[in-house]
């Protein structure tokens, strides 16, 4: 029926002198885009199916393939752009929400981009990493108050537990069940060889990972899939997960498709069932249910682990996190609103919460001026695209850094934003057991290895540069940045003078 006919986003372009009908692109590609038509033995595309991975544009032996933007549109209206007429027509055809993954996608200001770093010039030498020491190791927890000795002059060693990053940046939250087997494979090995921590999301821990124990980090979300004594017991820290920056204010929901096998033993449900995560823990409605739930779970696990609190960057992040920091946690963890996600409504991801430089800088400044900050470390994620952002991040006050978006893209990810459909074609966002395996976790693990690698020799070289020597100098040092392009209002929260100030 015409009135059903949505415009294909994509075209794809074959070059028939090029294309030698091999057919791996109807093999590699699980949207079933191309297809073989033996009477004339040519490829065919149904472009409507396409959803831009790359995967058949990579594994063309001819490069016969282009992928490029649809540009038989709608008549030209800046208020209804082709995407806007093409959601209406969506939803007057499904009477649902639309589906959207990975981080908002939308042109809003990307305040990296609008902080320049300093460097040290003439008078404030700077400092060649590769010649003397660099120090990039960074602990997370609460800190104490006071240096306490001991009656003999030696230092108290009273701190409370803490975790040992060899390199500020994490593997953020993605559960198993939104990325495969091989996906959390690499995660789990490239953190332990890096000296840091993965994180096993909303999941559960499979059976196979509690090895990596010592390097990961077990969440407790609000549907509690997959938390018992030794999940918890097995963690080095443990994540309550409040928000999340992709769709701040609502639940999850892993559909009953992909709960099969171990993804669904993993979460201790029953095979087939929906996975839903509630909005709210239904145990928390203010600061002291946090405060229950966080010493509930120091309690269970001997206080030997530090306690993260996961927020969405959302409006009035920093009163949240001033609470979040008296609620007895370790370490305060914000997601922004650029942050990814295996599946969120479209209306949410695009249009609900806040940027997290700038939410970052106004944590950072009431803790400071509530006298808490050192109560707890801060890790910010959604939207850390490289090793600047890293700097950046930590010169506004963070004390390391959550990725996942990047440590997908290093195993593969093209940023499809298709993850919904449960059919990623680099086995990264999918339960297919034929998709899975075209994830190597030797390749990813080493991949991630050398992402993070090159990250920490960047974050080393701008720090040099700085005439800075560790990432404790650099933390909070907004002297360090300052703004381009940017209002006054903007310069304020961010706590940065304007580029030439
Ligand atoms: S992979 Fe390339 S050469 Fe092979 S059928 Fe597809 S377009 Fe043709
Ligand atoms: S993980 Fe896979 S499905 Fe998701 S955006 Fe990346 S390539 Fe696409």
């Amino acid at each position: 029926m015409a009135i059903n006919y949505i415009v294909p986003e994509y075209e794809v372009l074959r070059d028939p002198q090029r294309c030698i009908a091999c057919r791996v692109c109807e093999r590699q590609c699980a949207n079933e885009v191309h297809t073989y038509d033996p009477e004339l033995g040519l490829m065919r595309s149904d472009e409507s199916k396409c959803v831009n991975c790359h995967r058949c544009v990579s594994l063309c032996p001819t490069h016969a393939l282009k992928i490029v933007k649809n540009e038989d549109t709608f008549k030209l209206n800046k208020n209804w752009s082709m995407q806007a007429i093409t959601e209406i027509y969506r939803q007057a055809e499904s009477g649902g929400m639309l589906l959207s993954s990975m981080g908002n996608p939308n042109d809003f200001p990307v305040y990296w981009d609008k902080m320049l770093i300093n460097a040290s010039q003439v008078t404030n030498p700077s400092i060649d990493p590769l010649r003397e020491p660099m120090e990039t190791r960074v602990y997370l927890g609460k800190k104490p108050e006071h240096v306490e000795r001991n009656a003999d002059g030696t230092l108290k060693i009273n701190t409370p537990p803490q975790l040992k990053l060899n390199v500020p940046i994490m593997f953020s939250a993605m559960s198993y069940g939104s990325i495969s087997y091989n996906a959390h494979a690499s995660l789990a090995r490239a953190a332990t060889e890096l000296g840091t921590y993965y994180n096993t999301g909303e999941g559960g821990l499979h059976k196979d990972f509690y090895q990596y124990g010592p390097h990961t980090i077990v969440q407790v979300a609000s549907g509690r899939f997959g938390v018992h004594k030794g999940y918890l017991d097995t963690g080095a820290a443990i994540e309550i997960k409040m928000g999340q920056g992709a769709k701040p204010g609502i639940g999850g929901h892993l559909p009953g498709t992909k709960s099969v096998g171990d993804v669904a033993r993993t979460r201790m449900i029953p095979e087939g069932s929906d996975a839903i995560s509630p909005a709210p823990h239904h145990d928390i409605y203010s600061i002291e249910d946090l405060r229950q739930l966080v010493y509930s779970l120091k309690e269970a696990t001997a206080y030997q682990k530090p306690v993260i609190v996961k927020i969405a960057a959302v409006h009035n992040v920093a009163a949240i996190a001033s609470g979040i920091a008296r609620s007895g946690a370790d370490i305060i963890a914000i997601d922004g609103f650029r942050g990814g996600t295996g599946a969120a409504p479209t209306r949410i991801r695009d249009n609900v919460g806040i940027p997290i430089e700038l939410a970052l800088a106004s944590v950072d400044r009431r803790l400071r001026e509530e006298g808490i900050r050192n109560n707890v470390s801060i890790v910010v994620g959604g939207s850390i695209r490289n090793a600047a952002d890293v700097v950046k991040a930590i010169a506004l006050g963070a004390d390391a850094v959550y990725i996942a978006s990047a440590a997908l893209m290093a195993l593969g990810c093209h940023l499809c934003r298709s993850c919904q459909t449960g059919k990623c074609n680099w086995g990264i966002a999918t339960q297919r057991p034929d998709l899975v395996k075209r994830l190597n976790p030797n390749i990813g693990y080493q991949r991630l290895v050398n992402l993070v690698s090159a990250w920490q020799h960047e974050i080393m070289e701008m720090m040099g540069g700085m005439g800075i020597n560790s990432i404790e100098a650099l933390k909070g040092n907004r002297l360090m940045l300052r703004g381009i392009g940017l209002t006054e209002k903007e310069l304020e929260i961010l706590g940065i003078k304007h580029a030439g100030e």
